[in-house]
């Protein structure tokens, strides 16, 4: 089944305008006369577009799809730029999340002993939090 056979077998009132082009209801919001406009590109992607004014996400997530179901191979092939990205080694990741646990602990450790915990001190807790949710990105890639 292709991408664009997919999302019009859920839509309503389906009508095809032109090779590889299609109206249909809106699924996002209370649409009366067909807004939303549906074409399939030469490489498989579909463009979704509302007139009604509703996104992308919010048409195909209606109908219990997602954006990565716009495109042939749910949109991986679409970033070459992480495919080719090196990967960082597993081990220096750790290493830097530990460090990072470790300026948490210290500032826990500081709060348990009723010390001060200054303006500095917070920043650098908040930044450790940013960079642990960054590592994170990095491993899901
Ligand atoms: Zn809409």
């Amino acid at each position: 089944m292709s991408v664009a056979e997919r999302l019009l077998a859920r839509l309503e009132r389906v009508r095809q305008t032109g090779p590889d082009r299609w109206i249909a209801k809106c699924p996002a919001h209370e649409d009366r006369s067909p807004s939303l406009s549906i074409r399939e590109l030469a490489d498989g992607r579909l463009l979704v577009h509302d007139f009604g004014g509703c996104a992308a996400a919010d048409v195909v997530g209606a109908v219990g799809l997602t954006l990565g179901d716009l495109f042939p191979d749910g949109g991986r092939e679409h970033r070459p730029a992480q495919k080719h990205r090196p990967r960082v080694p597993a081990a220096d990741l750790l290493l830097l999340a530990s460090r990072e646990a470790m300026v948490a602990a210290i500032c826990a450790a500081d709060f348990l002993e009723r010390r001060t915990i200054d303006e500095s001190d917070w920043q650098r807790l908040a930044q450790a939090a940013a960079r642990l949710g960054a590592l994170a990105d990095e491993v899901r890639q």
